[in-house]
């Protein structure tokens, strides 16, 4: 079983969803916890903490590059490091490219894709200097391929892939590594949001619009969740997941396999 004991694990959007249920996981195996997010701080932080590790959060918004260096001041004073990275903050917004909110797709860019290049900056030096860390961007299967009205979350996925990729080529004769989890379809704030709208703009209950998402793509007809993402996230910090650098790992009921 792998052990992170002793180690600090940052999770960027991890007050809910995919980043807390990854969080949850690296806890249980031992990390001390450096959240952040704009949902409920107290009572992410609890949930950790109830595992018997410590925990703080930083409401750092992903947007701003200054917030994200004042993050990893606090996480330096409070822990000495950070060892395994998690890039997850994201947001979605579905709309044509012609009557797509400029202002959404900067927001997109900045917080699906820059904040992974400044919180990779920020982290580097110190897992270069100690020759470990893992680096776990979350993108997604739009990482891969495209739906339509969803371009700046697409563009901004398959930018982090990119980015992952030449991460993973600048460390890689070193004990860092970096790797991108591309989820399909995962029942969390930010899907249950595309379930609404789509019950209420083709006047379908609640389940049925749930159906229809999910078995237009996710030929498993099942939510991957964030517990599975978790694991998958911890099995990349374990030693037999040295040598996989740059690696795009899928985990979406069969949606990328059409
Ligand atoms: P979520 O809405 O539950 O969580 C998103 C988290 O990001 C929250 O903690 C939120 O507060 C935080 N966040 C939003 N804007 C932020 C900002 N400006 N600065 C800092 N934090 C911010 O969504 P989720 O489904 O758990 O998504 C997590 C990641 O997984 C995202 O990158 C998303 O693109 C990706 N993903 C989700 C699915 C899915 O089906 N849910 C599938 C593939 C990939």
């Amino acid at each position: 079983m792998t052990t992170l004991n002793g180690k600090t694990a940052l999770v960027t959007g991890s007050t809910s969803g995919i980043g807390l249920g990854i969080a949850q996981v690296l806890a249980q195996a031992g990390a001390n916890l450096v959240l952040n997010g704009f949902g409920d701080a107290d009572a992410a932080v609890a949930a950790i903490e109830t595992l018997g590790v410590q925990a703080i959060h930083h409401p750092a918004d992903m947007r701003s590059p200054q917030e994200i260096e004042a993050m990893f001041a606090m996480a330096h004073v409070r822990f000495g490091a950070v060892d395994v990275l998690v890039n997850n903050a994201g947001i979605q917004h579905v709309s044509p490219i012609e009557s797509f909110d400029p202002r959404k797709w900067d927001d997109i860019i900045a917080i699906n894709l820059s904040s992974g290049f400044h919180t990779t900056r920020h982290a580097l030096h110190g897992m270069r200097a100690r020759n470990w860390g893992r680096i776990i961007n979350i993108a997604s299967v739009h990482g891969l391929v495209g739906s339509a009205g969803k371009s700046a979350y697409v563009a901004a996925k398959h930018g982090l892939v990119g980015l992952t990729k030449v991460t993973a080529l600048e460390t890689a004769q070193t004990g860092v590594t970096c790797n991108a989890i591309c989820p399909g379809f995962v029942l969390t704030p930010l899907v249950q949001k595309q379930i609404n709208d789509l019950a209420e703009r083709e006047g379908l209950s609640e389940d049925d619009a749930r159906a229809r998402l999910l078995g237009e793509k996710q030929p498993s007809g099942r939510f991957v969740t964030p517990e599975e993402l978790g694991n998958f996230a911890l099995m990349l910090c374990s030693p037999l997941a040295a040598e996989v650098r740059g690696a795009t790992w899928v985990a979406d009921g069969g949606w990328t396999a059409q």
